[in-house]
């Protein structure tokens, strides 16, 4: 048997020699001679976000609307149930960086139906500093003008959601769209009460969502649970993480995807530890109980799901590990 100091792995130089013929017509060998083929300065800067899958007839394309990280006492913080002990053997086993910096996406997601361009969630706008907010430079660069979306569907009116609506100005960014979202989020942060109870670090949570519906109020359809939003996409209620936080299933054919939102916030903890809740869970007894139903239906019904701050795009399946559960990325799939 032989032990790894025996294991030979070719060098680039080698591989570039075996690959030259192909190779230097597309300028890899132009740059492992060191020519100006090739030569394009460092682009130092993200690509816009946008990926597509099909579900039947329909197309969802996931836009990133950026990123938030946050450092390990800050996380530490906001996950009550977590510490630097007990997430240390998951950090190792995900590869979360030494420092135990934790880094969440934002995501959204158009449905096309080739008639109806329905996006769910808006991103941060300003909200969250330079590294979010890309929401709108996705959204075209993903061929869709603000002006042709027909209905904006919310998962919940947290600011890295619903603050999208609006521009720097509080004007809506999306002049044609019906807003939509549960009956039960909308009366929570219409209820002047929500402010008085949130913790001072999010008091300014309630003055975004009001300040981001405002403009929708007189073409904003309110939800029940299990309500048909649109053909193809229905509403399942989420509760816990807000009181009318919601989920949408997109079906159609024999396909569906199930959005869940902010059912996770951190990948590499809450599969195996889905009962550590975040400071941002209203009703964190709550969102564990939903975060858990939620697993066990998308692990026995081998549902494909999306989340909202998954690594972008944030499609996979939900398998079963040990107690918990892991995630498992879906593979790219043809249009
Ligand atoms: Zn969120």
């Amino acid at each position: 048997m032989s032990s790894p100091s025996n294991i030979q792995i070719p060098s680039r130089r080698a591989l570039l020699k075996v690959a030259a013929g192909g190779a230097a017509a597309i300028g890899i060998g132009g740059w492992a001679a060191g020519s100006a083929f090739g030569k394009v300065p460092l682009a130092a800067q993200q690509a816009p976000g946008f990926y597509r899958r099909k579900v039947g007839d329909l197309e969802v394309t996931a836009l990133l609307d950026g990123t938030l990280t946050f450092d390990q006492g800050t996380i530490l913080a906001l996950v009550p149930k977590a510490s630097a002990d007990s997430v240390k053997p998951l950090n190792d086993k995900y590869f979360v960086p030494a420092s135990g910096a934790v880094t969440l996406a934002i995501n959204a997601y158009v449905v096309n139906s080739g008639d109806k361009t329905i996006l769910i969630d808006t991103g941060s706008a300003d909200k969250f500093g330079p590294t979010a907010g890309g929401l709108p430079l996705a959204l075209t660069a993903a061929g869709f003008d603000p002006a042709s979306v027909d209905m904006v569907v919310l998962t919940h009116a947290h600011p890295d959601h619903a603050a999208g609506l609006i521009d720097a100005k509080g004007a809506a960014v999306f002049p044609n769209a019906e807003v939509v979202l549960s009956e039960t989020e909308s009366k929570y942060w219409a209820d002047a009460g929500t402010r008085t109870r949130l913790p001072d670090s999010q008091k300014g949570f309630f003055d975004i969502a009001g300040a981001s519906l405002k403009p929708y109020a007189a073409r904003t359809r309110l939800i029940a649970n299990a309500a048909d939003v649109a053909p193809g996409i229905s509403s399942i209620a989420l509760p816990g993480h807000t009181p009318g936080h919601t989920g949408y299933r997109i079906s159609s054919g024999d396909q569906q995807l199930l959005i869940f939102g902010d059912a996770v916030h951190i990948v590499e903890w809450m599969f195996e530890k889905p009962d550590w809740t975040m400071a941002f869970d209203v009703d964190p007894e709550t969102a564990a109980a939903t975060r858990k139903q939620l697993f066990d239906m998308a692990a026995s019904d081998r549902i494909l799901v999306a989340g909202m701050h998954m690594p972008f795009p944030g499609f996979g399946h939900i398998g079963r590990e040990g107690n918990g559960y892991r995630f498992v990325p879906a593979a790219w799939a043809p249009l």
